[in-house]
């Protein structure tokens, strides 16, 4: 076999919490049982909430933590132009197409179509889908339009991607996080109907980079938590779509809040910056997540 690369991506928008912490060392102990490698990447594509500060935090707590990791670290905000080539070949392909609506204009649309008896779909997050409108907007129409300068997002035309595929579509999810077994998931993309893949001031989105990243850095093994399970099946088509590479995922359990809730960066009694300088030991942490 290969030796398994893993990787931590986080966002830096935000503190690390306990439910990174489980992640990051979970990922860090499947590399040791495996012999694997361990890569660190700063997912900040999102320029306008991703600041240094929290990216130096993210280091810190991760070396308070034991963890080590590989140099250089893959900053996405330094590759653009890689994500930008990967969208033109969708482009060219006529695989997404350039979306206009406005939110109040999507808002306004779903209204109109409730209140003549529809129910609009939602996807798994509970957002509803992007009305097919600007899909059938004319070529010319699109073109004046972009012209003029409107602002618009590319959004995959989920219907045609799979269209031309060969059907199913499926990833391969490990039982548990010893590697060595695993099923396979159908993946349905189109319960998320048309995804962003450009933002209207930003070449990427989250689904493209991290595609394009998992394969660039050769990762064997995603490690990450449940709630990005359901997003994998839009991930599994660009890939197959752009021809990359697809890694085995293993979605692992959250770490919730005593209410039961998913925990949240801004949540400072679970921020490891804030637990440490209450005194608590990296020990500690491992014990309050269960490894
Ligand atoms: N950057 C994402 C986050 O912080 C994680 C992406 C992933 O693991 O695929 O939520």
């Amino acid at each position: 076999m290969n030796t398994p690369v893993f990787r931590f991506a986080p966002s830096p928008n935000g503190e690390l919490h306990l439910g990174h912490a489980y992640s990051a060392l979970l990922n860090a102990r499947m590399v040791e049982t495996s012999g694997g490698r361990f890569l660190l990447r700063i997912e900040d594509i999102d320029v306008t909430r991703c600041t240094p500060e929290f990216e130096a935090g993210i280091f810190r707590d991760l070396a308070w933590l034991g963890i080590e990791w590989e140099q250089p670290v893959r900053r996405q905000s330094d590759h653009f132009e890689a994500y930008e080539s990967l969208l033109q070949r969708l482009i060219r392909e006529e695989l997404v197409y350039p979306a206009f609506m406005s939110r109040g204009e999507i808002r306004a649309a779903i209204a109109e179509s409730e209140q003549q008896g529809g129910v609009w779909p939602r996807d798994p997050d509970g957002v509803p889908l992007y009305p097919a409108a600007d899909k059938r907007l004319p070529h010319a129409e699109r073109q004046r339009r972009i012209a003029a300068g409107e602002p618009f997002a590319w959004r995959l035309d989920t219907e045609a991607a799979l269209s031309r595929l060969p059907a199913p579509l499926s990833w391969t999810e490990l039982d548990d996080e010893s590697l060595t077994t695993s099923h396979e998931v159908e993946a349905c993309p189109q319960q998320w109907g048309d995804v962003v893949i450009a933002r209207k001031d930003i070449p990427t989105s989250y689904h493209l980079s991290v595609v394009a990243d998992d394969a660039l850095q050769d990762i064997s093994h995603v490690v990450r938590g449940r709630d990005l399970y359901q997003a994998t099946a839009i991930q599994c088509l660009l890939q197959r779509l752009l021809g990359l590479p697809a890694p085995a995922y293993f979605h692992h359990r959250l770490i919730l809040d005593p209410d039961g809730r998913k925990l949240s960066k801004s949540e400072r009694d679970t921020g490891l910056a804030t637990l440490r300088e209450n005194g608590r030991t990296a020990v500690e942490i491992r014990r309050m997540v269960g490894l």
